[in-house]
């Protein structure tokens, strides 16, 4: 019996639930680990994944789970996407399989280093800020988790010294023995609290978990006003150095403002950039900015590089992205903002009225966080939904102009009515796609090309 690091026995069974980026990855590890490997999956399996497990020769099913196939697995990894109360997944765990994270599964085959980053907001944004300064600076650098490839196909196939990982807190809830190098918490506020019983601390719990194993040679970076981090950290014993960042100085900042310079104040790395040099706008970009500079700071990456990089990291799609400018009016896209809070950070950086398109899937939202910033900045709401009642409620009255729209294109149409020039339009939705669309991705697309249709027209 051969057992690795994270005690999987390499000669026992891997059963994989799950035929996408991390469930086709593990299956390939495990594969080249020797295990006895089989893939299952209850919708259709996407073709490229298909010829990989082909090309490895792993055995798999799609539309459906052969249970005894599946209850005689030694060990399971779970993609992300598969709730705990899956009923394949009550009876795996019933007769005591373990039931991993693909991250926990490939973790166990690596000593490289492991930079992670999870928190309700900002998480795609760092982990890329994080992984390009890294790479800018010449490290074997792997990218992971929610963006890139999977970490158990690059631990098979490429291997790194060091990943960053995007880590959610789906991917959390099945790790055991991982352990991050350097932790990462950005901010926690509700979301997918559907998933969580609706108890916050589930939730907030399960964020956590990046700091299980952590010794006194490993790193936590996170934002130090977020109050439900601050109240959490009352609560953990961690052995970790505490890294935290904010816009004001206390004892142990790390990163923090001060006359428009960025000081970063790492134990023995002390340097500083000016505010206005990063290339990512907005508040919430400054904190992105700040948690990967302090990373990059703790790997011992040279300051010229951290600071170039900083400098010229182009934008995310989907994250406040500029579309285009129509008869004056600019458009921007943040189909992104699947929640309030990071709605709440767009508007913060509008500066320019602006007509703002909300709706979507709405999971349990409360927008009495926005109604400040909405009254200062938004001149009209138009609501872009199949279930628009809660939000045209609480609106109603809160802003000058408001409309309920069913279509994207119902939606731009009343942008167009509304936006002035010199404003400026924000598909800011606080909402999972869903209801229109097949994902963030795809409202986000369908937006711009809506956008740039528009200004062929003109
Ligand atoms: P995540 O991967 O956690 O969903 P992203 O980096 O994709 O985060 O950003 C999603 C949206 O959240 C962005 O469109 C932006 O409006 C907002 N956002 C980004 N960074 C932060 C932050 N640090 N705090 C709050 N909101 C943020």
């Amino acid at each position: 019996m051969s057992i690795n690091k994270h005690n999987i026995d390499t000669d026992g069974r891997l059963v994989v639930l799950g035929g996408g980026e991390s469930g086709a990855g593990a299956a390939v590890l495990g594969k080249e680990k020797g295990m006895d490997v089989f893939l299952s999956d209850m919708g259709t399996i996407p073709s490229k994944y298909k010829e990989l497990l082909d090309r490895h020769g792993i055995s798999y099913e799609e539309c459906g789970h052969s249970e005894e196939k599946i209850l005689s697995a030694d060990v399971v990894v779970k993609s992300p996407g598969i709730p705990p109360y899956a009923p394949m997944v009550e009876k795996i765990v019933a007769k005591g399989i373990p039931v991993l994270s693909e991250i926990e599964f490939a973790a166990g085959f690596t000593d490289a280093k492991m930079v992670c980053i999870t928190g309700s907001n900002g998480k795609t944004t760092t982990t890329l800020l994080t992984y390009h300064i890294l790479s800018k600076a010449g490290l074997d650098v792997g990218l992971a988790g929610n963006v890139g490839k999977s970490l158990a196909l690059q631990v098979a196939t490429d291997p790194h010294e060091i990943y960053v990982i995007e880590l959610s807190s789906f991917q959390l809830e099945n790790m055991y023995r991982f352990k991050a190098n350097i932790a990462v918490i950005m901010n926690i506020t509700p979301d997918h609290l559907d998933r969580y019983d609706h108890k916050m601390e589930n939730y907030v719990a399960a964020k956590f978990r990046i700091l299980q194993n952590q010794t006194k040679d490993d790193y936590f970076v996170y934002w130090q006003d977020d109050p439900v981090i601050r109240e959490q950290i009352a609560h953990v014993q961690s052995e970790a150095l505490m890294l935290p960042f904010g816009i004001d100085k206390e004892e142990n900042t790390a990163a923090f403002v001060e006359d428009g310079i960025i000081h970063f104040a790492v134990p023995g790395d002390v340097w500083e950039i000016p505010r206005d040099r990063l290339s990512l706008p907005g508040l919430h970009n400054l904190y992105n900015s700040m948690a990967a500079g302090i990373s990059a700071s703790v790997l011992n990456i040279k300051k010229e590089h951290i600071r170039s990089a900083l400098e010229d990291f182009e934008a995310v799609e989907h994250r406040l992205e500029y579309v285009a400018t129509v008869d004056g009016v600019r458009y921007v896209n943040d189909s992104k903002a699947t929640n309030v809070n990071s709605t709440w950070y767009a508007l913060e950086s509008m500066t320019t009225p602006t007509v703002l398109i909300l709706g979507g899937k709405d999971k349990g939202n409360d927008y009495s966080e926005i109604e400040e910033l909405v009254s200062r900045k938004v001149k009209a709401i138009v609501c872009m939904g199949l279930h628009n009642e809660k939000l045209m409620e609480f609106f109603s009255g809160k802003v000058e102009q408001i409309a309920d729209t069913d279509s994207l294109e119902g939606a731009l149409e009343a942008c167009r009515k509304f936006a002035k020039e010199g404003d400026t339009v924000l598909l800011s939705p606080c909402c999972a796609s869903f209801d229109l669309f097949k994902s963030y991705e795809d409202r986000g697309d369908r937006f711009k090309a809506a956008v740039r249709a528009m200004q062929q027209t003109i």
